[in-house]
């Protein structure tokens, strides 16, 4: 018998360590492990619960059954390898370094016992070490990357086991409520969860939408992109079956721009991969900087201007929508994303590592590569990072990436009514017009301008260019 770990792999199909070998019967097994809980959040545990009990639901349907257990996972594996007789147990690689040591001592154990560990690597097209400059060193630079992933031969998907490969584990295990887990119900409304789920969000995204992502996938209030984030950390979808969809969307693509949207997709998926290999190498960004200054920056301590960029109520309308959205549905659009690390880091002067710990909390789509190498960029100390002297400016983004503030007013109530120039001038109003603009919505709580410069001083004095 073999066990297979789920993890961050929650689908039945195209899941290559659950279909590797012939060591067949398979006994599916999925751990709350409480150490990996110790850095969870509601939203991610609330979209991990719906998408266990779909896969449940598919063991189930080919009496077999998904067996849920609570604890630490080096000592519960090891357990029930002993419990079922298992002589494997397969997984697919981690790459954080909190899992990589969680899955040392897992194989240690294991190994102990004499239970074998089959580990397959399944959620990038190309592990990390595969795409390499010709020195054989990780890339830092994006662009180089892409060449080589953009031209690399893809694996096809691979399909889900047969019934007749799967164990009954003889037992009915519940999945635990978020209460018995130790967590509150999720301030938002979560994704639904669920391998079927996702396979209708590639197929509705792949045959229409993806024509225009080139085009509009800046543009906040056009639901232009997949939405696939959650699936993709939570592997509700493999990689192999979103690239093959993709591809046979560029096959399908009705002229060279619908080709070249395509395209610009597949570049977002090798970002994905590039932020992966960076974190598999450098396991120390989720907590330092990835690019050593000469001195420290120095970053303000300045909690009360933290809550309100987290309430949304900086008096920035783009940031605050966005701020807004992530409270709302555990998800924020890319650009905002952008704008709002921007502004924590360049327009309050507030460490990174303060923004990508709410993200933490508040994401269903949480996960330490993407999120640390997306705050990196925005606070320019990452790899291939935004230059520190490019700051965003939160008005100009606003008006060109929401020019008619959809987006704006659909998560900024305060600002139904008013015209998109007078949100987008709200910097420049007076106090008066924007009393009379709209009573309930604050003043901004900084200056961008005074701020721009004080960043960027903050910034040459890390590098050691300005004075003290
Ligand atoms: C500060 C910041 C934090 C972020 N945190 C996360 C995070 O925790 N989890 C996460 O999955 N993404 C994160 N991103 C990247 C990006 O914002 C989301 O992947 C994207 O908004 C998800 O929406 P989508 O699935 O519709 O994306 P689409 O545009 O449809 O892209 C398809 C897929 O490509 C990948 N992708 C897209 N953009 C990026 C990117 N810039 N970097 C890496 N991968 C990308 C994602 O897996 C995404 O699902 C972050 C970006 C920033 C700037």
């Amino acid at each position: 018998m073999r066990i297979h770990w789920h993890r961050t792999d929650l689908r039945p199909s195209d899941n290559l360590p659950l279909v590797t070998g012939e060591d067949d019967p398979i006994l599916p097994v999925y751990v709350f492990d409480s150490r990996v809980l110790a850095h969870a959040a509601p939203p991610r545990v609330a979209f991990v619960r719906d998408s266990l009990t779909t896969l449940r639901e598919w063991y189930r349907a080919r009496e077999s059954d998904l067996l849920v257990v609570r604890g630490e996972a080096t000592e519960e594996i090891p357990r029930l390898a002993d419990e079922y007789d298992a002589d494997t147990v397969s997984w697919a690689e981690a790459y954080s370094g909190l899992g990589r040591r969680r899955d040392d001592r897992v194989t240690a154990r294991l190994a102990d016992a004499s239970v074998e560990t089959r580990t397959v690597h399944d959620h990038l097209h190309h592990e990390p070490g595969s795409i390499t400059t010709n020195d054989g060193d990780p890339y830092s630079v994006y662009s180089y990357f892409w060449k080589k992933w953009r031209d690399r031969e893809k694996a096809s998907s691979v399909a889900a086991p047969g019934a007749a490969r799967l164990a009954d584990p003889g037992v009915e295990t519940p999945i635990p409520t978020l209460d018995d887990l130790g967590f509150d119900d999720p301030e938002a409304t979560i994704p639904s969860g669920g391998y079927e789920e996702a396979r209708h969000r590639l197929n509705d995204f792949c045959s229409g939408p993806i024509y225009g992502y080139k085009e509009a996938r800046d543009r906040p209030a056009a639901d232009a992109t997949s939405g696939l984030s959650p699936h993709l950390t939570h592997g509700t979808v493999g990689v192999r079956t979103v690239h093959d969809r993709v591809v046979r969307a560029r096959e399908a693509a009705p002229d060279e721009t619908a080709r070249e949207a395509v395209e610009t997709f597949r570049g977002e998926l090798a970002w994905r991969e590039f932020y992966h290999h960076v974190l598999h190498f450098n396991p120390r960004v989720v907590t330092e900087n990835y690019r050593e200054y000469e001195n420290d920056i120095a970053w303000r301590d300045d909690p009360a201007a933290l809550q309100t960029w987290k309430d949304g109520e900086t008096g920035y309308p783009i940031v605050d929508a966005g701020m807004r959205q992530l409270r709302a549905e555990a998800y924020v659009h890319n650009r905002v994303r952008m704008i709002v690390a921007s502004f924590l880091t360049k327009d309050l002067l507030i460490d990174w590592r303060e923004g990508y710990d709410w993200f933490r909390q508040k994401l269903a789509d949480h996960n330490p590569a993407n999120d640390n190498g997306g705050w990196q960029w925005a606070a320019s100390t990452g790899t291939d990072a935004q230059p520190y002297f490019r700051i965003f400016n939160p008005m100009t983004q606003g008006e060109r990436h929401d020019p008619d503030a959809e987006y704006i007013r659909e998560y900024v109530p305060e600002l139904r009514g008013v015209d998109a120039d007078l949100i987008h001038d709200w910097h420049d109003l007076s106090p008066t017009q924007r009393r009379r603009t709209a009573p309930e919505y604050p003043a901004p709580i900084v200056d961008h301008s005074e701020r721009r410069e004080q960043a960027l001083t903050m910034f040459e004095r890390a590098r050691g260019e300005a004075d003290d």
